[in-house]
């Protein structure tokens, strides 16, 4: 090492000591609060007041210094996680929080599997608890050893984000007397590790799990001459390969694994998508209590007796007393073909008198009805649960009845699935998880066009410190004149998927063309038809066929009838996830690019029920108009809305004299947050 880097160096190891230092000392203060909250059975356990708070000095500091808030946000948002972790532990063992418990755990696999991961992380704030992890070659033996008592839990993968729902464990939570008490979601980082020097093209076997095959087809299938054979864990596939020592061979497991054994990573991210998470259940012989202030979630098996609508009368009986279902599957029973066993997810507590009487009612409709468990639910990044409570204050219609629900549509006539029947709840639709309609405000921002890595980088960029939650980009320019830029095509659409994943910003772009619609929906989370295809009939047709939300903008002649009967094109081939645009029009007015049709967000509100965004940029043409008609926009009850932003306007390509700078998104996000619809 050169001389001039040990100075600082040693100065980076002396500070993160510290950093680790100050992060105790946080823990410490962070525990004494959770002590109070544990006594006080009363104190809600998050003070979202308090954390915005602290979440605002945390930036207004990192700017003094010149940090990216981004960044810096980043590493509060861990803090914060562990912090709640810290005090969600507290509250339900705080009885016992003293003395030290030793626990025998069991999983499938070898030490470094993912499994033994997740127990890592789900035990990791439980200092009175001391773990015996036990291996066992299948799932079935762990579930032996814990009704036997050589267990006092088992650790079982349960459903993963790619592959689905592991069978094999839903058999034995319906035929063995289990109890879940808890989950994990561990992210999935799959490697495939060899030995040094081993050469990717040369490989003649990869062995793993074969969940873990399963999540990296399209990656594997890219390799000649080489097969896949499956093992009982990822881990052990990694020890086999050392054992081995052949450098044709390869495994897929986590970097862990790979560290362990000192094999070296040949590829890394290679499951089919980018985000790969399996959720795992911790089981136990008998049910445990969950404090009432945690989020928490609660699992079922049921069998409905064979009479017309007993399934959908279950359903209801949830629906009707607004208790969120988050996942139901049907299971043929092995033993007895055609029939089904369904599994049913519900969020909230068992005590809850409403999931009570929910239970009973549904009783009565099913042969049987076996509860798996109530436990902490979790998410994957920990911020965005929400007590049950606040999920049910959030919904905006009353219950409705059934004849309610079948009111005829007035005055909307043809508008069997955009129209706004009354009584009928404002729809949401998501773009990567991120909300729009029903009192859930978006904001999209970005560059007219993809132009370069840089420029979209930094696109992303500012658009994340500003608080926009997705970034656009056209790499498909529909543009007036054939001479001007046309836009990068499908690598200007790499080139923005790379960046919205490098500053977790989920993506829409603009589609063209007929046959680009399934290539452009497989990597952009939404698409966007411009105002020049708003009665391309066809692409709209396509788009009805594909699964992903549609950003359907008003046509520079068309009519708020014409826009509305669009939007029935797209949901009448299936596709219910539309967000209509209203964007400017033409009239005579030649002041501005087009005219912003404000009246056209309140008619639409009465009319449908989608969401309503507003892009200002196209309408106005020019930067210094953007803002007062984004908020005129937003007063007018707008859903969200959708601006043009650049980091170097003056060299834009496409649209450079509307293009917004940081500061007039800064400005745009503070008018908005005048208004009161973002945080
Ligand atoms: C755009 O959003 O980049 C665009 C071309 O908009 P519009 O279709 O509204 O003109
Ligand atoms: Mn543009």
């Amino acid at each position: 090492m050169s001389g001039e880097l040990q100075p600082p160096r040693s100065r980076i190891d002396e500070i993160d000591r510290q950093l680790v230092e100050l992060v105790a000392e946080r823990m410490n203060a962070v525990r004494e609060i959770g002590k109070s909250k544990s006594t006080d059975t009363e104190a809600p356990l998050r003070d979202h007041s308090r954390e915005q708070e602290v979440q605002a000095h945390w930036q207004d500091e990192a700017e003094t210094h010149g940090l990216s808030s981004y960044f810096t946000g980043r590493i509060l948002r861990e803090v914060m996680n562990y912090s709640r972790r810290v005090q969600e532990e507290l509250l339900d063992r705080s009885q016992d929080a003293t003395h030290v418990r030793h626990l025998r755990v069991g999983f499938q696999g070898v030490a470094g599997s993912y499994s033994d991961l997740t127990l890592t992380k789900l035990f990791s704030e439980r200092p009175q608890c001391r773990l015996e992890r036990k291996g066992f070659s299948s799932f079935a033996r762990a579930v032996d050893a814990l009704e036997n008592g050589d267990l006092d839990y088992a650790l079982l993968p349960i459903e993963n984000t790619i592959a689905g729902s592991l069978n094999e464990t839903y058999q034995l939570l319906a035929n063995r007397q289990l109890s879940i008490v808890d989950e994990e979601i561990l992210p999935v980082d799959h490697c495939l590790v060899g030995l040094a020097g081993a050469d990717v093209e040369q490989l003649r076997v990869i062995r793993s799990h074969p969940v873990a095959l399963q999540q990296c087809t399209i990656w594997l299938n890219k390799l000649s001459n080489c097969a896949t054979e499956g093992t009982t864990d990822t881990a052990s596939s990694a020890e086999m390969l050392l054992a081995n020592n052949d450098p044709h061979e390869a495994a897929i497991c986590s970097e862990e694994a790979a560290g362990r054994l000192g094999l070296t990573i040949l590829q890394r991210n290679i499951a089919n998508q980018a985000h790969n998470y399996t959720r795992f259940v911790l089981v136990g012989r008998d049910p445990e209590p969950v404090d009432s202030r945690r989020p928490a979630r609660m699992s079922l098996i049921l069998m409905v007796n064979h009479r017309r609508g007993s399934l959908a009368k279950c359903l209801e009986a949830f629906a009707r007393r607004q208790i969120n279902l988050t996942k139901l599957e049907s299971r043929a029973k092995p033993e007895s073909p055609w029939e089904y066993q369904f599994y049913l997810d519900i969020e909230g507590h068992r005590d809850d008198p409403r999931i009570k009487e929910a239970l009973d009612e549904i009783s009565t409709h099913a042969n049987t009805l076996k509860e798996l468990g109530c436990y902490p639910r979790r998410s994957v990044f920990g911020e965005d649960l929400v007590p049950e409570e606040h999920v049910a204050e959030e919904v905006v219609a009353a219950p409705q009845t059934t004849s309610q629900a079948e009111i005829k549509v007035v005055s909307n006539s043809g508008l069997r699935r955009s129209g706004r029947k009354p009584a009928h709840e404002p729809s949401i639709v998501k773009i990567g998880g991120v909300p729009v309609g029903a009192g859930h405000f978006m904001l999209i921002a970005g560059p007219c066009a993809v132009e370069t890595r840089a420029q979209i980088t930094a696109g992303a960029r500012m658009v994340r410190e500003a608080g926009g939650q997705v970034l656009r980009g056209g790499a498909f320019k529909p543009r007036s004149s054939p001479y001007s830029f046309q836009g990068l095509g499908f690598p200007g659409l790499e080139l923005l998927c790379e960046a919205g994943a490098a500053y977790e910003l989920p993506v829409i772009t603009e589609v063209l063309r007929l046959e680009d619609v399934n290539r452009i929906a497989q990597s952009a989370d939404a698409l966007q038809v411009g105002a020049r295809n708003m009665q391309n009939f066809e692409l709209l047709k396509k788009l009805g066929k594909v699964d992903r939300p549609v950003l359907l903008k008003r046509g520079l002649s068309a009519t708020v009838a014409d826009l509305l009967a669009a939007a029935e094109y797209i949901m009448a081939g299936g596709n219910q996830q539309v967000i209509l645009c209203e964007r400017g029009i033409r009239t005579f007015e030649t002041a501005t690019r087009s005219t912003l049709d404000i009246s056209a967000i309140p008619v639409l509100k009465e009319r449908t029920h989608l969401p309503v965004i507003v892009d200002p940029s196209h309408a106005a043409g020019r930067r210094e108009l953007v803002l007062p008609l984004a908020a005129a926009a937003v007063a007018a009850g707008a859903d969200g809305l959708i601006v043009e932003c650049h980091p170097d306007p003056d060299n834009a390509l496409c649209d450079k004299e509307q293009a917004l700078t940081r500061e007039d998104l800064d400005e745009l996000v503070a008018i908005i947050k005048g208004l009161g619809r973002m945080n």
